[in-house]
């Protein structure tokens, strides 16, 4: 029971009207304002009914559930929305708040940071300050940080050896040509490069937008070369010891040190190398200064056989000290497939199944902003749906064109369109210096 005249007044009024979206929004936030936080998750509920994809009433039930400490259910109600890159800022935090009450502290520091570098108004001190402080469980305040610090290396990135090339990556024929003429070609012709007088090295920078294939493409490099492969994600760099990301990120360095040839790929590598000017913090801003140093080297040969790659879907985020040349000099844009890719990666991810008559052309033209991550859904739901089948039919039946485009047709493809908008209000208006040269066609609609 409220115990609040104006509560039970706005609760009265919206039982009359339960279909006035304005009112029932205006109750749920009086109610998380106030603290009756389970009141407040039955109204925004109720609103979200109303208007499912509306993102401040899903915003409010993620908060009622993140102070009940609910905060899995929280990153279910944000889950849709953080997927893409433009998500509003407040949810970010709330996802940083959940995230740290499931104790993934890596990607609570990467949606705060992220979040308050896009709104600094949405900062939450006592927040960062968990996110930052040394708090060592048993250890008391410790005179050197190195005393607060997880004697382990990090635990997460192996040297993996990839079984895929780039016959595995359909489409992206330039993509492809890119990464072959700045890691491939040096090192498979050495002479050619020695005698311009150009020296291999310097990374690339693939963008776009999420489940384009970046991943795919630097594990194919790596195939493509006979390198090894390290796959650095954020949980594998990002640690709340102080001094303690900057270790590890040294530490994946020496690991592809030791391993070359390899290609040492960076994940989501925005969070690691954001621009310094939008950081309040001088932790996060040592490890952007130790990321630059380790790709300089210490020498001439310190990375030398050492191919760093790194995504991102938010490439406006990086620092531009990033992108002098031997660092990440070349930003290479990932574009969602077009129809003919699209009916290429449906044909390598249909490759190894039992397949009846089968026109990928068809699929592709019904999937249109359907990107690879998107396609490989379809793909494996019509495998479900057709082992299904055989199981009741007791023998095995291939799977043909219908079973793909019934699938296709019922799925929403995830964040390009979103990303395409997103990227528009970031580069429409800054590419004096041509970076964006690759995404501009597609923003401007013309792709
Ligand atoms: P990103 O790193 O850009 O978010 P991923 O590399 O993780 O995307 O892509 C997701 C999945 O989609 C891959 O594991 C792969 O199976 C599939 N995929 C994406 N692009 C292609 C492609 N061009 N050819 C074949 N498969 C692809």
């Amino acid at each position: 029971m409220l115990d609040d005249a104006g509560l039970q007044a706005l609760r009265e009024a919206a039982r009359l009207s339960p279909d006035n979206l304005p009112l029932r929004r205006h109750l749920a936030e009086q109610l998380l304002t106030k603290g009756y936080l389970a009141d407040a998750e039955a109204e925004f509920r109720a609103a979200l009914l109303l208007a499912p994809k509306d993102p401040d009433i899903s915003a409010g039930l993620a908060e009622a559930f993140v102070r009940q400490s609910a905060h899995g259910a929280a990153l279910s109600a944000l889950e849709p929305f953080l997927a893409s890159p433009g998500y509003p800022p407040r949810m970010g935090v709330l996802a940083a708040r959940a995230l740290l009450g499931e104790g993934d502290f890596g990607r609570a520091a990467y949606r705060y940071h992220e979040a308050i570098s896009r709104d600094a108004s949405v900062a939450d001190p006592e927040l960062a300050a968990r996110l930052t402080t040394p708090v060592a469980p048993s250890v008391p305040a410790a005179p050197a940080p190195s005393a607060t610090t997880p004697a382990d290396a990090p635990s997460g990135a192996e040297v993996e050896r990839s079984k895929v090339t780039f016959a595995d990556v359909a489409g992206m024929e330039a993509v492809k040509e890119a990464l072959r003429v700045k890691l491939l070609l040096p090192l498979q012709q050495p002479e050619l490069f020695a005698a311009y007088g150009k020296r291999a090295g310097g990374g690339v920078l693939m963008y776009g937008p999420p489940g384009a294939g970046k991943t795919h493409l630097a594990r194919a490099a790596a195939g493509e070369l006979g390198a090894a492969f390290v796959n650095v994600g954020l949980s594998d760099i990002l640690d709340m010891y102080v001094g303690s990301s900057e270790r590890n990120l040294r530490a994946m360095f020496d690991l592809a040190r030791r391993n070359r040839p390899c290609v040492l790929f960076f994940d989501e590598v925005d969070a690691l190398a954001a621009r310094r000017s939008d950081m309040r913090q001088a932790h996060t801003r040592q490890l952007v200064n130790q990321f630059l140093a380790e790709l300089d080297g210490v020498d001439q040969d310190a990375n030398e056989g050492v191919l760093v790659l790194a995504a991102t879907n938010a490439p406006w985020y990086i620092d531009v000290a990033f992108r002098r040349p031997g660092r990440f000099d070349q930003l290479v844009f990932v574009p969602p497939p077009d129809a003919s890719a699209r009916a290429a990666i449906l044909r390598l991810l249909c490759r190894d199944k039992p397949l009846a008559e089968m026109d990928f052309d068809a699929v592709a033209r019904v999937t249109d902003h359907f990107v690879g991550a998107d396609l490989k859904g379809v793909v494996d739901r019509a495998v479900e749906v057709k082992l299904q089948q055989s199981i009741s039919a007791g023998r095995p039946i291939p799977m043909n064109t219908h079973d793909l485009l019934a699938i296709a047709q019922n799925t929403r493809p995830t964040a390009v369109r979103e990303w395409l908008a997103t990227a528009r209000n970031y580069v429409l208006h800054a590419n004096e210096s041509g970076a964006w040269d690759e995404l501009m066609p597609w923003i401007k609609g013309k792709r």
